[in-house]
Order: C-alpha cells, then sequence, then structure tokens
C-alpha cells in the first residue's frame, strides 16, 4: 500500500478508495512552482522587501457594492464584488500587489433570523468566493488567489469543524471530508493556493488526495501549520463574523505555551504535502518561526500578523505613541529576521505604498 493511502487509510476510515499514487506526499512539487509568486516564495530571496512577500487579507460580501467599516478593525472593510475589484485596481497596476487571501463573510447576508448551514460553502448562490474568484481571476490573471479554507464561517455553531450529534466531540473524519470538497470547490472556481485554517488533524493530507484526484495537482497548499489559541484574533471575529456560539477553540487550537506540538504540527503537514507553513500570530510567536526556519529550511514560512496586532499598532500610532511606518516596518524586520519570506498583514496596502515610495526599506 502506498504511503499516501496508508495516511489516508488511517485518518479517515470512510474512504476506501485505493490511491493510484504510490509517491510520497513530500516528493510534490508541481503544486510549489505553477504560479510565479509561489515560485518566488519557494526561491527564499529574503535580502530585500519585494512587494511579492506581503498577502493582503480580505473580507469579501455578497452584496456587490458593499463596503461596510468594521468595529475595532480601523480602515479595514467587508467588501463587495466590484467594490473589491475597484480597491485592488491601483493595488495591483500601480504598486505591485501579488497575492490575496480570501475570506467569506456571510454573517451580514443571514442576519439574525436564517440559521448558517454548511452545504452553503458549496453554493454559489451563498458563498462570496464561489462568485468573486473568477471574476477576479479575470481583471488580474497574474494576482495569486489563496483562499482560506473553514468551516466556522458556515456551521451554525461558528466552530471550525462539524461534531459528533451523538457524543458532542469533535467529527474529526466528517471535518476533513468538508474541508477537502471545499478546497476541490475553490481550485475549480480558479484558486492558486489553498490556505486551510481550521486546525483539524491530518487535512491537509486529504485536501492534496482530493485535489490531485480532481485534476488540481498544480494547486498550492499553505497550511496554518502552527496556529495558537490567541486572544489577538478579536477583531478578526468581528470581520468574519465567525466567534463560536459556545466554548472557545482550545480543543484545536494550539496551546500558546506549546513549542513542542507546533513543531509537530507542522512535521505532520510536511509529511501530508503542504507546499508552504505558516505561523500565526507572528509578533508573540517569532521563537517558534525560529525554530521551524531551523528545522525545516527547505519550506517557505509566512507569518500571519492578525487582526489584534495590527488594530494594536495601529491604536497606538493615532494616538501618536510612534510612527506607524516605523513601527510596522520594525515588526516585518523582525519577522524576517526570525525565519519568515511571507507575511500575511492589513498594512500591506501601506506597505506597498512605502516600497514604491522608496522609504520601506534599507533605512531600517
Ligand atoms: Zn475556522
Amino acid at each position: 500500500m502506498s504511503q499516501m493511502s496508508s495516511t489516508m487509510n488511517e485518518n479517515n476510515n470512510n474512504n476506501n478508495k485505493e490511491s493510484h499514487y504510490n509517491t510520497s506526499l513530500k516528493d510534490y512539487l508541481h503544486s510549489s512552482q505553477s504560479h510565479p509568486i509561489t515560485r518566488h516564495w519557494q526561491s527564499q530571496s529574503v535580502q530585500n522587501f519585494s512587494p511579492k512577500d506581503f498577502i493582503l487579507p480580505l473580507f469579501v460580501l455578497d452584496d456587490d457594492y458593499a463596503n461596510e467599516s468594521i468595529e475595532s478593525f480601523p480602515d479595514v472593510y467587508r467588501m463587495g464584488q466590484n467594490i473589491l475589484i475597484e480597491y485592488l485596481t491601483p493595488l495591483v497596476s500601480d504598486l505591485g500587489l501579488s497575492s490575496i487571501l480570501l475570506f467569506p463573510c456571510l454573517e451580514q447576508q443571514y442576519g439574525q433570523q436564517e440559521e448558517k448551514n454548511l452545504d452553503d460553502a458549496f453554493n454559489v448562490e451563498k458563498n462570496p468566493l464561489l462568485k468573486v474568484i473568477p471574476v477576479i481571476k479575470k481583471k488580474f490573471p497574474q494576482l495569486l488567489i489563496i483562499t482560506d479554507v473553514c468551516l466556522c464561517a458556515f456551521t451554525d455553531h461558528g466552530h471550525c469543524c462539524i461534531f459528533d450529534q451523538h457524543n458532542g466531540h469533535i467529527d474529526n473524519p466528517k471535518s476533513i471530508e468538508a474541508l477537502a470538497k471545499l478546497s476541490v470547490k475553490y481550485a475549480q472556481v480558479g484558486a492558486d493556493v489553498i490556505a486551510p485554517s481550521d486546525m483539524m488533524d491530518s487535512r491537509i493530507a486529504l485536501i492534496r488526495e482530493q485535489l490531485t484526484l480532481a485534476g488540481y495537482s498544480h494547486v498550492s497548499i499553505l497550511s496554518y501549520g502552527a496556529k495558537f489559541s490567541s486572544c489577538f484574533y478579536g477583531p478578526f471575529r468581528n470581520a468574519a463574523g465567525s466567534a463560536p456560539k459556545f466554548g472557545d477553540r482550545k480543543k484545536y487550537q494550539l496551546p500558546a505555551g506549546s513549542r513542542g506540538m507546533a513543531l509537530r504540527s507542522i512535521d505532520r503537514d510536511i509529511r501530508q504535502g503542504a507546499d508552504m507553513i505558516m505561523v500565526k500570530p507572528a509578533m508573540a510567536y517569532l521563537d517558534i518561526v525560529r525554530s521551524i526556519a531551523d528545522h525545516y529550511p527547505n519550506y517557505p514560512i509566512a507569518v500571519y500578523q492578525v487582526s489584534g496586532e495590527y488594530s494594536m499598532l495601529k491604536h497606538a500610532a493615532q494616538i501618536d505613541l510612534f510612527d506607524l511606518r516605523q513601527i510596522v516596518m520594525e515588526t516585518i524586520i523582525g519577522f524576517k529576521r526570525a525565519g519568515a519570506s511571507i507575511i500575511i498583514t492589513y498594512f500591506t496596502a501601506d506597505i506597498l505604498h512605502w516600497i514604491h515610495n522608496n522609504n520601506g526599506g534599507q533605512e531600517f
């Protein structure tokens, strides 16, 4: 039995499909090199800041003309398709924006009346990403489109998984089956990179297998491998409407003090076929970035400077505690020094302006 199928059978008892592949999951290279931006990331060129190093996260609404501000998240908006295209045009055309990370927002379209339903994740009428990805791809064919893959935007309880109805525990096989199905759906509409943020066990192996079997072996996987349970996610949950209705996410997100588990999680995701790996949040976890960079020098590492980190710096700069450009660039330098080569930040548009005006780099 191949390594892939033995991994799959261990982790998903419902999946008895025999794999056609006799290769190790770590042997996949095409998905790391099929797009100019993922090739840049794999090149590990870290001397200077390039617009290619930065990923802009975006919250997408179903209403084409929506442009909603978000409480506690200054200068970040939930945008509908038409507003989003307008917003992206100068960033892509003039400032070199090269990659975006998309999150679907459904809370607003449902309001308080209607219950969310997981089936909506796969329905083009309900999941705004399925509609917007082809439009963005057509308008900006060179822009790398990364889709966050998780269930929390679609589950009525707001958790990133499906629960077993009998015992209330996480139903891991069912959860990763849904995540893999959603990944294939996003690949079908044009996503270049799949970024699973759920932290379910062994989802990378199933996503990799299902993408490959569906004919999307060129699609990259950016794993949220070391995602810690964190207070820093607060403003994001307002933005995406993804706060869980009960409990917290401590049963599947890493404990803040867990270096060993973080390394095990990253090691597992690499063995299962991730092209790139992520540490999230960033600023309080740079020792983890350095450990991973030392252990896995052959993989690009992304850090996610999350909503709470962004809002904290932004609010402090607004009351003149420090200069925004200087403090942001200092954090970016810290990420690079720790070993990250890909930086996901809500400051991406600001940074692209600073790089363009030639004051984002060397002087720091
Ligand atoms: Zn989630």
